[in-house]
């Protein structure tokens, strides 16, 4: 064994969830070794909306969010990848949705959120490519970021290698972990701690712990238009009514389970496929659009043509883009805990294994601190 076969702290997995945890890591003056089984990522860190969305996290996950959203601004700067502070509008169409906004809206400032309300006349005049149908009017909140994904998760282990020193093993699957042993392509290296960021999994490496965790899948279908004219820019993130019910935000607010009635009688074929609609406008000018939610322990493995239709539909009943021409349509699956957005789970001493969910864009960089602490590094 060389002394690069030794390192402080191993990350196993190169998605979001291991570059933050090696930043962090690294950060702290510790020698970080991250090892990817694959030659890149292509988990689902790269198949994402980009969106750093705090405004969608229960609300005792909003610090570990806006740490994170403040060190995306940061790493984004330094390392030199596109970000946006481009904030979200959720549009209410119906009248149950407009209530549930304003009533939210009474409290926001108290509870920390950077919100408005605006009624439809005023998100007219200000975005002329919304549809005016059945338009109540929208919440604005401004604590939002866009990345690529794509090239953030690219950009990022070089300048975690050269800034920091953290080195990298693509190509590299872990097999096997038993401290201060970690087998890797055949090789033993030598650490103190790990923290194992494998995704959908986790099984692999601790399958009886995975087994009792209740962690399942999610699958989501996407898609990606390719540019929209120069002359067309969506200024925010914009976020359909469903979505009103998918985060928890508002699960406090008096009006949610009328809001909940309306859509479930209104839209049921989509909220049986999991379907809520957002779309973001990357730097290239293309628009990422989204998506459906299929939760099971193995989800199919094919994607189902009407569920992209469905999701096209709605967003062209939100807003009317020069051009719904396709580049791509893809699959992205994240593990979830069934109770919990945030899974950090203790398989062995000084080995951690953490799920961040539907949310890990916007939790991983702020959690990686909880979970060094939770370490004792
Ligand atoms: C379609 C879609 C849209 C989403 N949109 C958003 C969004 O807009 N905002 C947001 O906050 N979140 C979003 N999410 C959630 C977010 O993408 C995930 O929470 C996050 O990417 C999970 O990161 P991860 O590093 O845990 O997993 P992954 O990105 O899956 O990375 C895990 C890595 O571990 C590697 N690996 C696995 N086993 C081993 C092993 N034994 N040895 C070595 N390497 C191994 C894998 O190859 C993989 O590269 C979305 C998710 C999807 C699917």
């Amino acid at each position: 064994m060389t002394a690069r076969q030794q390192a402080d702290v191993a990350i196993i997995g190169a998605g979001m969830a291991g570059l933050a945890h090696a930043l962090e890591a690294a950060k702290r003056g510790l020698k970080v070794v991250v090892f990817e089984r694959h030659p890149q990522a292509v988990g689902s860190s790269v198949r994402n909306f980009g969106m750093i969305f705090p405004f969608g996290v229960p609300h005792e996950l909003r610090e570990i969010a806006l740490r994170g959203r403040a060190i995306w601004l940061e790493v984004a700067q330094q390392a030199g990848f596109w970000v946006k502070e481009a904030g979200a509008i959720l549009l209410a169409h119906s009248p149950h949705a407009w209530a549930v906004f304003n009533e939210f809206q009474e409290g926001a400032l108290q509870a920390g959120y950077d919100t408005d309300v605006l009624d439809a006349p005023t998100l007219l005049a200000r975005y002329p490519y919304l549809n005016s149908h059945d338009l109540h009017g929208g919440l604005w909140t401004r604590q939002e970021l866009t990345v690529d994904p794509r090239e953030a998760i690219a950009t990022l282990p070089a300048f975690l290698a050269e800034r920091y020193g953290v080195v990298f093993h693509y190509s590299t699957p872990v097999t096997h972990i038993d401290l201060p042993n970690v087998t890797a392509n055949g090789k033993t290296w030598q650490v103190g701690h790990v923290v194992v960021c494998s995704g959908t999994e986790f099984e692999l490496l601790y399958p009886d712990d995975f087994k009792r965790s209740g962690l399942f899948r999610t699958k989501l279908q996407m898609m990606r238009t390719v540019a929209q004219p120069h002359d067309f820019t969506l200024e925010q993130m914009m976020v359909g009514t469903l979505s009103a019910v998918h985060y928890p935000t508002f699960t406090h607010c008096a009006g949610l389970p009328a809001l909940r009635a309306e859509l479930a009688e209104r839209y049921q074929p989509l909220i049986e496929r999991g379907i809520h609609v957002m779309a973001v406008q990357n730097g290239r000018g293309e628009i990422v659009l989204g998506d459906s939610h299929d939760n099971a322990w193995f989800p199919d493995p094919f994607n189902d043509p009407e569920t992209n239709r469905m999701i096209l539909a709605y967003l062209q009943s939100m807003l009317s883009l020069p051009t719904y021409q396709m580049a791509q349509e893809w699959e992205g699956i994240y593990s979830k805990h069934p109770e919990r957005v945030i899974y950090l789970h203790t398989p062995a001493e000084r080995v951690r294994m953490l799920s961040v969910g539907g949310l890990g864009m916007t939790l991983s960089f702020g959690q990686a601190t909880e979970t060094l602490n939770d370490l004792g590094l």
